[in-house]
C-alpha cells in the first residue's frame, strides 16, 4: 500500500483530499503544519508528499526547501497543492523544489489518477541510472 502524506491546515480541504484518497486505496498521514509535516516525512518517507503552500508558522515553500536540502528526504516526490488561480504559486512551488502541482479545489474524478501518475513517475525516475 503506498503512502501518502497530506500537509494542509485546511479542515475541509483535508477531509476532501484524505476521503479521496483512502477510497482510492492510499495508506495517508495527516499533517496541519509545516513543521509537523516535516517530521512525519522524516519518519515514515511516505511515497508522496502533498504540501499545501500557505499553512500557518513555516510555509509550503520552506517545508519543501527544507525537505529538499535534507539528503534523507530530499528524493520524496513533494506535490504542491495550490489556489487555483494563483500562477505564482505554480512557479514559485517549483523553483522551491516541489516535483509538480495540483490545483485546489482538487477534482474529484481526476485526483486519484494523478496521484497514481505522479507515484508512477517518481517510481520510473528512480530507475534511471545516474
Ligand atoms: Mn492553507
Amino acid at each position: 500500500m503506498k503512502t501518502v502524506l497530506v500537509i494542509e491546515d485546511n479542515r475541509l480541504n483535508m477531509e476532501l483530499v484524505v476521503d479521496v484518497l483512502e477510497v482510492s486505496g492510499y495508506k495517508v498521514l495527516r499533517a496541519s503544519s509545516g513543521e509537523n509535516g516535516l517530521s512525519l516525512a522524516r519518519r515514515y518517507l511516505p511515497d508522496l508528499v502533498l504540501m499545501d503552500l500557505s499553512l500557518p508558522g513555516m510555509d509550503g515553500l520552506a517545508a519543501t526547501r527544507a525537505l529538499k536540502s535534507d539528503p534523507a528526504t530530499r528524493k520524496l516526490t513533494v506535490i504542491a497543492l495550490t489556489a487555483h488561480a494563483m500562477r505564482s504559486d505554480q512557479t514559485n512551488a517549483l523553483a522551491a523544489g516541489c516535483d509538480g502541482y495540483l490545483s485546489k479545489p482538487i477534482d474529484v474524478k481526476t485526483f486519484a489518477a494523478r496521484i497514481e501518475w505522479f507515484i508512477a513517475a517518481a517510481a520510473l525516475a528512480d530507475e534511471v541510472p545516474n
